[in-house]
């Protein structure tokens, strides 16, 4: 069983590439447990077309310890992956990272981490610098990070904090495999991004488009690979997916000062000194 969290500055495409992600390895035929750990609880709209899901702290809050059971909590979507929404505190009281730790704890005390998974996934909220958003790797319970960046500095700046982040649990055992571009269609966006990927010790992974077939699936309620599956996108999504599936490529990243991350800006042609 791999377990993979997905990071990345917020409002990236966190969801929406983890979600076509995960959809494309079950195309091809793997069995994947997602768990969505953002307060928002938007990580598997798109797999259970649209269904609001009731999440884990919710359910935990309404029927007490006793009352959470794994039915509940854990839906089929699209090519039957296993999707859980871990959900958030009450609005204004409460530690949104430690209702992860609660979360994921239960999970794993009802019994959702079953031998036949090939894969789990956490797509998380913000970067590792807050306790509780690290849970997924802390302890080696996720041992593979993918970053969802683009060539915006401020995407850049958040990747390399995170990767910051990672190193302090490389003990755990949490490596990163690459770095997923989500184009902005920034000049250079691809050199950029592979030259930063290299700097780090790692490696891009895939260079995913930008395209408005993923705004149209959205409103479908569906990920590109289930909307349409022939189309160019679904096959950017599915070639990300034989990408992670092979990749064997783990490191513990050497983040970058600053100064080089704003040298690489200018080299590349984004920013001008
Ligand atoms: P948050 O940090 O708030 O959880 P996120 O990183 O999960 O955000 P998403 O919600 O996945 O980001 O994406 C934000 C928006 O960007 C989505 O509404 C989606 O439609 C759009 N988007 C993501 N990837 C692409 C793409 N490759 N092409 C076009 N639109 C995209
Ligand atoms: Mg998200």
């Amino acid at each position: 069983m791999r377990q993979i969290a997905i990071y990345g500055k917020g409002g990236i495409g966190k969801s929406t590439t983890t979600q076509n992600l995960t959809a494309a390895l079950a195309t091809m035929g793997n069995k994947i447990l997602l768990v969505g750990c953002d307060p928002k609880a938007d990580s598997t709209r798109m797999l259970l077309g649209g269904l609001n899901q009731k999440t884990v702290l919710d359910t935990l809050r309404s029927e007490g310890d006793e009352g959470v059971h794994l039915e509940t909590v854990v839906q089929p979507g699209f090519g039957n992956i296993k999707c859980v929404e871990s959900g958030g505190p009450e609005p204004g009281v409460g530690c949104a990272g430690r209702g992860i730790i609660t979360s994921i704890g239960l999970l794993e005390n009802l019994g959702a981490y079953t031998d036949d998974l090939d894969y789990v996934f956490y797509d998380v909220l913000g970067d590792v610098v807050c306790g509780g958003f690290a849970m997924p790797i802390r302890e080696g319970k996720a041992k593979e990070i993918y970053i969802v960046a683009s060539g915006e500095l401020m995407a850049i700046y958040a990747a390399n904090n995170i990767c910051k982040g990672l190193s302090k649990f490389a003990k755990g055992g949490a490596r990163l495999g690459g770095i997923i571009c989500n184009s902005r269609n920034v000049d250079g966006e691809r050199e950029l991004l592979e030259a930063f990927a290299k700097k780090l010790g790692s490696q891009l992974i895939h260079f995913v488009p930008r395209d408005n077939i993923v705004q149209r699936a959205e409103i479908n309620r569906k990920t590109v690979i289930d909307f349409d599956p022939e189309s160019n996108q679904a096959k950017e999504y599915l070639t990300l997916a034989n990408n992670v599936q092979n990749n064997t490529k783990l490191v513990v990243p050497t983040p970058l000062p600053m100064e080089e991350l704003e040298a690489m800006m200018v080299e590349f042609g984004i920013v001008e000194l």
